[in-house]
C-alpha cells in the first residue's frame, strides 16, 4: 500500500499570536491542489491554537493544526495542563507526545507517553510518538534496541486498528536543533525497525499504513535523501517550519 506522507512542523515555543497568524496565512496561501498528495500539519504554542485555527478554517486550507502536548485526563484540579476533550474542541486533529524536550526537560516517563497516547486516541486525536536515541547509546550501538524498548513501552495496550491511531517520528536526540542529521542510511535502519516492530506489536497490515516521520535537522537540502527512503514517510520539523520559505521547499520534496 502507498503511505500518503505527512510533513509536520514542530513550532515548539514559538511565535506570538500576532506572529502565528502571519505564518498560518503565508502557510495556507502556498498550499494549493498541487499539495493534495501530502498531508501538512502545523503544531503551534497553545495560546496560538485559536487563531491558527480561526485563519486556516476561514481559508478553507487543507492544512491540519495539532498541538506540542497534552494531560492524559479529561478535566480536573491539574493546573498548567490541558485535557484531549479540550484540543478535540480547539480543532486539534493531532498531538506531539514524547518529544525528547519534554522527555528530557520535564521527565516525561514513557509510562505518562503511554497514558497520554491512550486518552488521544480515545477522543479521535491522532497521536504523533516521538521516540529516539541519545548520542550516548547511538555510540553504544544500542540505538535499535533501545527505540524497540522505547516504541513498545509508549504502546502497551494501546490499540491501532487504523492509520489515523497513530504516527510513530524518530527523532534522534543528538540531531534535534543541532545540525547534525542522521545519514539517510541511519534513519532508514531506525524506521525500517519501527515498522517490523508495529508489524509484531499489532500486524503487517497495522505497520504498512502507520506514517513514520524521520525528526532532527531536516531542511530544504537534505529533505529528499529522507524522502526516498521506503520506510521513511515524511518528516517532523522544528527550526525549519518557523518560516514559510524554509518549510514549503521541505514539503515539496514529500509531495
Ligand atoms: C524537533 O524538535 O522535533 C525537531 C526535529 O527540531 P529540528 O528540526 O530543529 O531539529
Amino acid at each position: 500500500m502507498t503511505r500518503k506522507p505527512l510533513v509536520a512542523g514542530n513550532w515548539k515555543m514559538n511565535k506570538t499570536t500576532a506572529e502565528a497568524t502571519d505564518l498560518a496565512q503565508q502557510l495556507s496561501y502556498r498550499v494549493d491542489q498541487a499539495y493534495e498528495g501530502v498531508d501538512i500539519l502545523v503544531c503551534p504554542p497553545f495560546t496560538d491554537l485559536r487563531s491558527v485555527y480561526v485563519t486556516l478554517d476561514f481559508d478553507k486550507s487543507r492544512i491540519a493544526m495539532g498541538a506540542q502536548n497534552v494531560y492524559f485526563e479529561e478535566s480536573g484540579a491539574y493546573t498548567g495542563e490541558i485535557s484531549p476533550v479540550m484540543l478535540k474542541e480547539i480543532g486539534c486533529s493531532y498531538c506531539i507526545v514524547g518529544h525528547s524536550e519534554r522527555r528530557g526537560l520535564f521527565n516525561e516517563t514513557n509510562d505518562d507517553i503511554n497514558h497520554k497516547v491512550r486518552a488521544l486516541q480515545s477522543h479521535g486525536i491522532t497521536p504523533l510518538l516521538c521516540v529516539g536515541e541519545s548520542l550516548q547509546i547511538r555510540q553504544q550501538r544500542n540505538a535499535l534496541e533501545f527505540i524497540s524498548d522505547e516504541l513498545r513501552a509508549c504502546l502497551l495496550g494501546n490499540p491501532v486498528a487504523a492509520a489515523d491511531d497513530l504516527v510513530v517520528a524518530y527523532e534522534p536526540i543528538w540531531a534535534i536543533g543541532t545540525g547534525h542529521t542522521a545519514t539517510p542510511e541511519q534513519a532508514q535502519d531506525v524506521c525500517g525497525q519501527i515498522r517490523e516492530d508495529l508489524a509484531n506489536i499489532y500486524s503487517p497490515e497495522i505497520a504498512e499504513q502507520v506514517r513514520i516521520l524521520y525528526g532532527g535537522s531536516m531542511n530544504e537540502g537534505n529533505a529528499a535523501l529522507f524522502a526516498a527512503c521506503p520506510d521513511i514517510d515524511g518528516g517532523l520539523i522544528g527550526g525549519a517550519s518557523l518560516d514559510a520559505n524554509k518549510f514549503m521547499p521541505i514539503v515539496d520534496c514529500f509531495r
